[in-house]
């Protein structure tokens, strides 16, 4: 890898994002730290280019589009494009199983919206490289569709949210927006959703199903303009959003992450990982 490869990582400023930074830094990619903070992300980048590392920063809100736009113009004008996407940036503020109002909407906003705004925004930039473009979406296995604690009751959403040649974009949208007015009247649960699923599970489940989604529609991308995109689950990690309570460190969680984002084979897309192996929807 090359100072030449550029990847770009969101919510780097701290916890398994700015370890994913640190990684694919170490492996000699120019990496572009961002933040929603300046302030904050200019210190967590200072951290990274004291160690001698090739990092950049510039700020950006994953829900600003004024944000979104800004960091656009300035990847084209800097480095032309990109090779790496890391859609990392995520919120969670669930304590046991409980949905409330507020959050999930800023929970759904943030991590399927807001990955799904840097999708649709980062496409046109991306550069494949020799190893193929890459995007990887941190997600969780919280957001499995056939979890044993999580069977989402409603057969027919199951089967379509899980079957390639039923999805759609407008699907996904639906499944959330109808999930967010359960929410809102108090009527989820009896609206098909286990009581388990928490706006997290519901924000990763469409993560993930947008994830099956992206490779199949730029599959069609002609050779040498080809972009890969898996998600993975990081496991159980020590960082602010478990309250630093997890089994997992922020050097493993970011493991299979960078794996994804250098695996030298480029057929592989679409898929789900955790601990670098595949594992179901
Ligand atoms: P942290 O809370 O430590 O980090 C989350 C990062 O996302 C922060 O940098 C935060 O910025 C940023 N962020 C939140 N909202 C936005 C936004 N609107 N725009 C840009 N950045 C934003 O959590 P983790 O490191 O644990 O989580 C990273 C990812 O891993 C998330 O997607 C999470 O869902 C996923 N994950 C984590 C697990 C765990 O056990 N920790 C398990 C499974 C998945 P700021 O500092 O400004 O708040």
């Amino acid at each position: 890898w090359s100072k030449e490869t550029i990847a770009v990582v969101t919510g780097s400023n701290r916890g398994i994002g700015f370890e994913i930074a640190r990684q694919l830094a170490a492996h000699g990619l120019t990496v572009v730290l961002t933040s929603r903070d300046e302030c904050v992300g200019q210190e967590a980048t200072r951290v990274l280019r004291e160690g001698g590392l090739d990092v950049a920063f510039h700020q950006l809100d994953v829900l600003d589009p004024s944000s979104i736009q800004l960091f656009v113009d300035w990847i084209r004008q800097t480095y032309e494009g990109i090779h790496v996407l890391v859609n990392n940036a995520g919120v969670n503020f669930n304590v046991g199983s409980d949905n409330s109002v507020e959050s999930a909407h800023m929970v759904v906003a943030t991590n399927y919206y807001g990955t799904k705004n840097m999708i649709k925004a980062m496409i046109p930039l991306m550069r494949p490289s020799a190893a193929g473009a890459r995007i990887v979406n941190v997600s969780s296995r919280l957001g499995k569709l056939g979890g044993r604690r999580n069977r989402i009751e409603d057969l027919n959403l199951r089967r379509k949210l899980g079957d390639l040649d039923t999805l759609t974009e407008e699907l996904i949208d639906r499944t959330v927006a109808t999930f967010l007015q359960q929410v809102d009247d108090g009527t989820w649960t009896s609206g098909g959703w286990p009581q388990t699923f928490t706006d997290y599970s519901v924000s990763k489940l469409a993560v993930n199903a947008y994830t099956r989604l992206m490779a199949k529609i730029l599959s069609d991308r002609p050779e040498g303009e080809k972009i890969y995109v898996n998600c993975y689950c990081p496991g159980w990690v020590k960082t602010a959003m478990t309250g630093w309570a997890g089994n997992i460190s922020v050097e493993d969680g970011a493991d299979t992450g960078v794996w994804l984002a250098l695996l030298p084979d480029q057929a592989v897309t679409g898929k789900f990982f955790a601990e670098r192996r595949e594992v179901s929807f």
